[in-house]
């Protein structure tokens, strides 16, 4: 293992849309940026600023998010990381067991500290917080689409309520007005929360500015958690008087064929791929054939046989809630998650094979999946398509692949219809 440079930040992504989306982030700033698939096992050259360990951990048991959390952890604090950023999504999706709070609990007494902050806070993609509540748009979370997610519905806007239960810490809330009267009045609520024996403290941030204010005032702390609006932050404090070491890699024109695979059930996934069905062609990913043992990914791939080039062709399980409901009712949440993520992972895989070079993926676990069948470890970052997803880049035997994972609710209604012309 050769590090040509010290890393200024390690980041660990709970999900692989994350991850990119976090990349993206620092990429932007002009740092060289690297997203790492898994803890990378063995040697290992690189040569970035920032590295991001994409995880599957979000629905993980509990204790696996922990081992593989500080498995990366500790991969990156060799690497030289004084900073280690933690990155869930900024709708904080979670269970009552976890993964959020057992994670900062296990890097808090890794890093030998006893405190830190927890800021999903996204204003670019409209996430805010406001008296330790999280906003989505112009709604609670609570009553955001985010109620309906088919892993981890979430119920409660209050992030102290939320976190309490997954957390040995006392959780408390920053809020807007101490954030706005600066950095010196952050630090001093700060000193004083912790002395009062809290452990992890919800930050108000409803804009850049505010975020840029909460970066600064915790840019020492050893461990930083958040989604991608206090990483710009982060960022914008630790980086901008830097040179630019970032290059973007090269775009070899593909000419390969072109196809979007999306298992998100989001409200703006569900959107995007009707958009996409007003004029290009899609299979249906039917969860209830996959549940009877009919072979789904043969009949998806013989349909796409004649049909794959440069227009793309959509390959979908996305359905509304009610859908939703009944085949986990029908099938189990857990089983019918994965049957679907295996099916699709599966569909991408002979996709690629068969010679698709740009693909657009929805859903953090289907990219998690996605990802993992396609053996990529390791992803560089390309130009951004809308707020949190850029395309990025993975050397396959079969010559380079450009991916866009997009997180479930990212993305605007045309996202699949015209992502393909920012690749350059
Ligand atoms: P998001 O980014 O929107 O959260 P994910 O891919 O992380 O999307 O999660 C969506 C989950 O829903 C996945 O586990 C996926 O396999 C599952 N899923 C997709 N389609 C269906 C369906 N029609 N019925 C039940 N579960 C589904």
């Amino acid at each position: 293992m050769t590090n040509h440079r010290r890393l200024l930040i390690g980041c660990v992504a709970d999900d692989f849309t994350g991850a990119t989306d976090v990349a993206g982030i620092f990429a932007k700033s002009g740092m060289k940026t690297t997203v790492l698939i898994d803890v990378p096992e063995g040697g290992l050259s690189i040569d970035a600023d920032v590295v991001v360990i994409a995880l599957k951990t979000r629905t993980a048991p509990p204790s696996e998010a922990v081992r593989q959390s500080l498995a990366a952890l500790r991969w990156l604090r060799d690497r030289g990381s004084e900073r280690i950023y933690f990155k869930y999504c900024s709708t904080f999706d979670s269970t009552a067991n976890g993964n959020i709070g057992p994670v900062i609990d296990a890097m808090l007494e890794e890093l030998d500290s006893g405190f830190t902050i927890a800021c999903p806070a996204f204003p670019a993609n409209g996430r805010t917080i406001y008296k330790g509540n999280l906003f989505v748009g112009d709604v609670p979370l609570n009553e955001s689409g985010m109620k309906q997610h088919p892993l981890t519905p979430m119920t409660d806007s209050n992030l102290v309520r939320v976190l309490s239960p997954q957390t040995r810490h006392k959780v408390t809330a920053c809020y807007r007005d101490t954030v706005s009267a600066g950095v010196g009045e952050v630090r001093a609520w700060a000193d004083k929360t912790r002395a009062d024996g809290f452990g992890v403290a919800i930050v108000d941030a409803i804009a850049d500015e505010d975020l840029e204010v909460v970066a600064q005032a915790f840019a020492d702390t050893p461990l930083l958690t958040g989604a991608s609006g206090l990483a710009l932050g982060l960022a914008t404090v630790l980086f901008k008087d830097r040179p630019t070491s970032q290059s973007k890699p090269e775009f070899a024109s593909t000419h390969g064929s072109r196809a979007v695979v999306s298992g998100s059930c989001s409200v703006a996934t569900n959107g995007q791929v009707a958009a996409m069905l007003r004029g290009h062609e899609g299979f249906k990913v039917d969860v209830a054939s996959l549940a009877a043992g009919e072979d789904v990914v043969s009949a998806a791939l013989g349909w796409a046989a004649d049909r794959l080039g440069r227009k793309p062709i959509l390959f979908y399980a996305t359905a509304n809630p009610e859908e939703v409901k009944a085949n986990q009712s029908s099938f189990g949440i857990g089983k019918a998650g994965e049957m679907v993520e295996s099916a699709l992972a599966r569909i991408a895989g002979s996709l690629v094979d068969l010679g698709v070079s740009e693909l657009i993926v929805a859903g953090g676990e289907t990219s998690g999946a996605v990802v993992k069948h396609l053996g990529i470890n390791q992803l560089d970052i390309g130009n951004e398509i809308a707020p949190g997803v850029p395309w990025v880049s993975a050397p396959l035997r079969s010559g380079q692949l450009w991916l866009a994972l997009k997180s479930g609710n990212f993305g605007g209604r045309e996202f699949f219809v015209d992502a393909w012309d920012k690749i350059r």
